[in-house]
């Protein structure tokens, strides 16, 4: 029998009855064999349903125990396993379901009705997953199936996942992830972040994303780990979890969330050996303030739905601020001119680019776009901005679309947005470039300010201090909160729809 995946990832706890996860509503321990058990019973109710290896199964499902065992299901039964984000709207279902011409479609219970007349049309089964699955209950149509399932053999190069992009620069890509893609990179960095079973990993972002399920919880089964599941990040649930925990994944806003209440301290985190942060950049200032809070220096690393991760700060060693660390090790990493394609020099700006078995095989269903940004020569043109310096370090500049043109000069938003980000009163700041008549595009400034203290003409004052003329804003407008994702990234896009026509017309 050969599933590289469910043999790297699931089969070498069979039979194990120590916690894989504490359901932290539930209060319910379930133990790595009984997973396993309740994830076979899914293959069954899955192959009974017709599918065969190869066939994707979308799931619009809560964050629970039996979500998770309907991935392994997926993994044991060659089946492409496709989660959806949970806010997405029956329209963006439809999209998703017929897009991946998914066979199954499993929602919850109450979406049900709405979802069954658009599978129909494409002819994609429905099946429903309770809520109580939360506390690791099974559906009806799996309960009474066998806990034994023979597993179905896999090559390395299958897909065994359809993952949507984040959809922060435009419509969602469905990157196909083979087997070796998820395997190779949780082997990676269990070693990288020293993961082993007497950790205990504080879960508390969606498992829809690369992030907290082909990252987190691939790291938990690969190194025999428990994990706290939690359903989202509640401020007081964390802060009362963690001297549970040995471990925190979070995106920024987990940090400064945390920063942000007084209870969170060197008492409370001094059990914790890692806390890891990636999906945004995490500013200089969050990092400071946490190491003083707790003695702890965040790890930041980069990654993405197509290629895993890329980068880490080093465990042992110098954790950079600003910084997104090393290439990891099987992971090339280049700084690419945007025209030619060539490698620059250390200290220069560019495309980065990443080549490994982490990578991706395209994006389904998008020949071109894939043929655009998978070079011939196997490296991955990720569409972000970067550098490398003398020491080894890779920070992100940001993204290439996110690049301003404005009279022939190359703008970064991010060098902007950090004197911004500075100024008394702002908050945060997202610079875009707008269509303008005269330099094709111009830079504008939208930041969060507390309106009592903030003072724009001060602020413009600093910026031309600080930067050449034309990087200064041409306007700055000041707004409640900056359109964010899931997952906390600035969507720039909106943004520049919302502030197009401020020098057009
Ligand atoms: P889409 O590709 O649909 O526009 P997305 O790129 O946001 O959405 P993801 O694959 O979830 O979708 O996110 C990957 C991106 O997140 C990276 O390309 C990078 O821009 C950003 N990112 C991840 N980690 C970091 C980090 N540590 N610092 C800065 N940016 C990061
Ligand atoms: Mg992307």
């Amino acid at each position: 029998m050969s599933n590289p995946l469910y043999n790297g990832l699931f089969a070498a706890h069979e039979g194990k009855q120590t916690t894989f996860i504490f359901d932290s509503l539930t209060k319910k321990e379930v133990s790595y064999d009984a997973f396993l058990k309740q994830a076979s019973q899914y293959a069954n109710a899955i192959t009974q349903q017709g599918l065969q290896p190869g066939d994707r199964l979308a799931a619009q499902v809560g964050k629970s125990v039996s979500t998770l065992a309907l991935y392994a299901a997926c993994v044991q039964a060659g089946v492409v396993y496709l989660p959806l984000n949970t806010a997405y709207t029956l329209s963006e279902i439809d999209y998703f379901v017929k897009d991946s011409g998914a066979k199954l479609l499993v929602c919850k219970p109450e979406s049900a009705e709405s979802m069954a007349e658009m599978t129909k049309q494409y002819n994609t089964i429905l099946m429903t997953q309770s809520d109580d699955g939360v506390s690791g209950t099974l559906p009806d149509a799996a309960r009474a199936l066998p806990t034994e399932f023979s597993t179905v053999d896999r090559a390395n190069d299958d897909i065994a996942s359809f993952l949507y992009t984040s959809g922060t620069t435009g419509r969602s890509k469905g990157a196909m992830l083979t087997q070796n893609n998820l395997l190779s990179n949780s082997e990676t960095l269990k070693e990288a972040w020293e993961f082993s079973e007497d950790d205990v990993l504080l879960h508390a972002l969606p498992i829809f994303h690369i992030h907290g399920l082909f990252v987190a919880v691939n790291i938990a089964l690969k190194s025999g780990a428990k994990i706290i599941l939690e359903p989202s990040f509640n401020l007081d649930r964390i802060i009362e979890l963690l001297p549970s925990a040995t471990s925190l994944m979070g995106v920024p806003t987990f940090y400064t969330r945390l920063l942000s209440d007084e209870r969170f301290n060197r008492e409370l985190t001094q059990h914790m050996r890692l806390f890891i942060s990636g999906s945004a950049p995490l500013l200089a200032e969050t990092h400071v303030q946490f190491e003083q809070r707790t003695g702890h220096r965040i790890l930041e690393r980069y990654g993405m739905t197509e290629t895993n991760m890329n980068t880490s700060n080093p465990y042992r060693g110098e954790r950079r601020a600003g910084t997104v660390g090393f290439p990891l090790p099987n992971v090339e990493l280049k700084i690419t001119d945007p025209t030619t394609g060539e490698t620059l020099p250390n200290g220069e700006i560019g495309l980065i680019e990443v080549r490994g078995s982490n990578v991706f095989k395209g994006y389904w269903n998008m020949p071109e776009k894939t043929a655009e940004e998978l070079r011939s020569n196997g490296f991955f043109i990720t569409g972000d901005l970067g550098t490398i310096d003398d020491d080894g370090y890779v920070s992100i500049v940001g993204r290439n679309k996110d690049l301003i043109i404005s009279g022939g000069y190359n703008i970064y938003p991010k060098e902007i947005e950090l004197v911004l980000d500075e100024q008394p009163g702002v908050v945060e700041s997202a610079v875009i470039g707008v269509p303008h008549p005269d330099f094709g595009e111009t830079v504008v400034g939208v930041l969060v300010a507390d309106k009592d203290i903030v003072d724009l003409d001060k602020v413009q004052l600093a910026v031309k201090d600080a930067l050449a003329r034309f990087k200064h804003p041409r306007q700055l407008v000041v707004i409640d909160a900056l359109p964010r994702n899931t997952m906390g990234k600035v969507q720039k896009n909106i943004l520049r729809e919302t502030y197009k026509g401020l020098f057009t017309h």
